[in-house]
């Protein structure tokens, strides 16, 4: 039987009957979705370190799921000191004492990059105010360059390193921290050699579901995964940083007033903005914009959902698989206005 009474001396959380179903056909190996059969080579998880991979990690650690082989952290380089520690925590305390490898992997570091003229750059998802003034965003590809793409290349590498094909047939079952309350972003992996699970949608757990599980674990504070300075932070990430992280604040404030004219590579080939960017929705440099609430300027010409998100943000972070950023690109790549 799982073992839910080794939530002690923790409060076990409170789990409907279909959850206890769910999470008794999992720990007996039994699948519940149209998933993989025959047998996978290793099983990984893509650990963001949010709440719901972090669940993920204590429900494997618990024996409540499965054993999973690899926890796989991929490392942008400029996540919040709170990331670092909570990561460092679930490492000590969760995933150790199970036997769980986690594999801290990665593309570079993206700050630096950003401001280095001799590095190719994988631009943010930056708000940019062009020169007749309508608003804009440069191209996502941070979360493929900075998290997809390390994670990909350590379980090819585990798997059978390049140059080696991959067998027909021959596969890893990757865990990816999808709750139901976001089932929409739950995605087949793109090559052959990886099949994704979303082990919290197959159990009908939500968002709140981890957030109670993670607390009865004395992880209450597992913190939202993302870049410090991700131009997808609503104002209350902003805010936190602000209040709680003195030096951080003065690292993203410096970010963002180094960022204005477009990245360092961008400059340095001659492919300038022909606008200026900006971390902030507002288009305003961070020190200056709006963080402390939405106004109700802002709310009457936004709407109440975007009113929203412009206090909360991306609720969930950004996930290797499943990046909650939002918005469409309207402009065809970091310098170039469409
Ligand atoms: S957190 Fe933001 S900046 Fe960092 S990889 Fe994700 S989308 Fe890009």
């Amino acid at each position: 039987m799982p073992r839910l009474a080794s939530l002690a001396p923790h409060p076990a959380p409170a789990l409907p009957r279909p959850y206890i179903t769910a999470l008794f056909h999992l720990a007996q190996g039994i699948s519940i979705s149209r998933s993989p059969s025959p047998t996978p080579q290793f099983r990984a998880l893509s650990l963001g370190a949010g709440v719901q991979s972090s669940t993920l990690l204590a429900l494997s650690a618990e024996g409540i799921l499965p054993k999973i082989d690899y926890a796989i952290f991929a490392d942008t380089g400029w996540e919040p000191e709170s990331v670092y520690r909570h990561l460092d925590r679930l490492e000590e305390e969760i995933a150790t004492p199970a036997g769980i490898p986690i594999l801290r992997v990665s593309s570079g570091n993206i700050r630096d990059d950003a401001l280095n003229p001799d590095h190719r750059f994988a631009s943010m998802p930056l708000h940019i105010l062009n020169r007749d003034g309508r608003p804009g965003m440069t191209r996502r590809q941070c979360t493929g360059e900075y998290k997809v793409k390390p994670i990909k290349k350590t379980i090819r590498k585990l798997l059978y390193p390049y140059p080696t094909r991959v067998p027909k047939g021959v596969f890893v079952e990757q865990w990816i921290g999808i709750s139901t309350d976001e089932f929409h972003r739950a995605k087949d992996a793109d090559v052959q050699y990886m099949r994704n699970l979303h082990p919290l949608i197959e159990m009908d757990w939500s968002r709140s579901d981890c957030v109670r599980y993670l607390t009865s674990l004395g992880l209450a504070d597992t913190p939202k995964s993302s870049c410090l300075g991700c131009p997808f932070h609503g104002n209350a990430q902003w805010r936190h940083i602000r209040d709680a992280s003195p030096a951080e604040w003065e690292d993203v404030v410096e970010f963002d007033a180094a960022i204005r004219q477009g990245n360092a590579r961008a400059n340095a080939t001659g492919n300038k903005l022909l606008g200026e960017a900006f971390l902030h929705r507002s288009r305003v440099p961070l020190d200056q914009a709006p963080i402390d609430h939405v106004t109700a300027a802002e709310r009457a010409a936004l709407g109440d959902e975007a009113a929203s998100a412009l206090e909360d943000g991306v609720v969930n972070g950004c996930s290797p698989w499943s990046c909650r950023g939002e918005a469409d690109p309207v402009q065809d790549d970091f310098g170039l206005t469409a």
